[in-house]
């Protein structure tokens, strides 16, 4: 049995998230993630993805592109367990595996043509800007919704969501951009840091932390309490809206 298949790329993602701090664990975290996959050509035909509008989510298979230079071990620290205890890489839903593969449920919003190519718009999602998409398919609830699974020393259930806060400035920089793009800037941080990005290991520490969401640079820290206190924004504009 041949052990290799070569595997072509469909298409890429361009989301709201370019760097991967602050990228969520999973899909369906951040409701108002967003981005948009845009087929590449071979793959961009109407036919290809006729009837898939009446589906409201996707599995998304794709590539951590971002983590092949890292490379993978076989096993690894997740952050359920405050990044102390290692469990199997199979174990894991880390980027850092063999054939660096992942795969996510996300919202399909809708099938539209873009400066004449063919692409699906997205929220709810988990991906870097610029990952590399192996294929997709519709979400089935009736047999991939499995509300009776069990799932390890995983325990959503004890995840905080963090209270986050604006000053003034920070207010009034969102209200400018909404305005100017459409783009609900001010709940994508709300929820994004309602995640709590840092890593396991610096939970405890108190500094500043910077983040890029779409073309704007954020700062926060972590205040008394644990509340996520944003502070200055700036905007860099690099990439017109998507
Ligand atoms: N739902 C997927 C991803 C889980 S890991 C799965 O279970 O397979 C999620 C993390 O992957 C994010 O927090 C982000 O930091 C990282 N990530 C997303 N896209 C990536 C990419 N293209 N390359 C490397 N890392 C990526």
């Amino acid at each position: 049995m041949q052990n290799s298949v070569q595997i072509e790329i469909i298409g890429i993602v361009r989301s709201c998230y370019p760097e991967k701090f602050g990228i969520p664990r999973q899909p369906g975290l951040v409701k108002s993630s967003a981005g948009r996959l845009e087929l590449c050509p071979g793959y961009d035909r109407e036919e290809m993805v006729r009837g898939l509008e009446g589906f409201s989510h996707l599995w998304i298979q794709f590539l951590f592109h971002e983590a092949v230079e890292e490379g993978w071990r076989p096993t690894v620290r997740p952050p359920w367990l405050g990044g102390q205890k290692r469990v199997g890489v199979f174990a894991s839903r880390s980027p850092h595996r063999p054939n660096f593969m992942g795969m996510s449920v996300v919202r399909l919003r809708g099938i539209s043509v873009v400066d004449g190519r063919l692409g699906l718009n997205l929220a709810e999602l988990d991906l870097l800007d610029g990952t590399p998409v192996l294929d997709f398919k519709p979400y089935l609830p009736y047999s991939d919704s499995l509300p009776e699974a069990t799932s390890g020393f995983v325990r959503s259930d004890e995840a905080p969501q963090r209270l986050v806060e604006f000053t003034a400035r920070a207010q009034q920089f969102c209200a400018d951009y909404e305005q100017r793009t459409a783009r609900p800037l001010a709940t994508l941080i709300r929820e994004t840091l309602a995640q709590d990005p840092r890593p396991a290991s610096q939970r405890h520490h108190s500094r500043s932390y910077g983040m890029t969401l779409w073309d704007v640079n954020i700062r926060w820290q972590v205040g008394a309490d644990e509340v996520f206190v944003v502070d200055e924004i700036s905007g860099d504009h690099v990439r017109p809206p998507l």
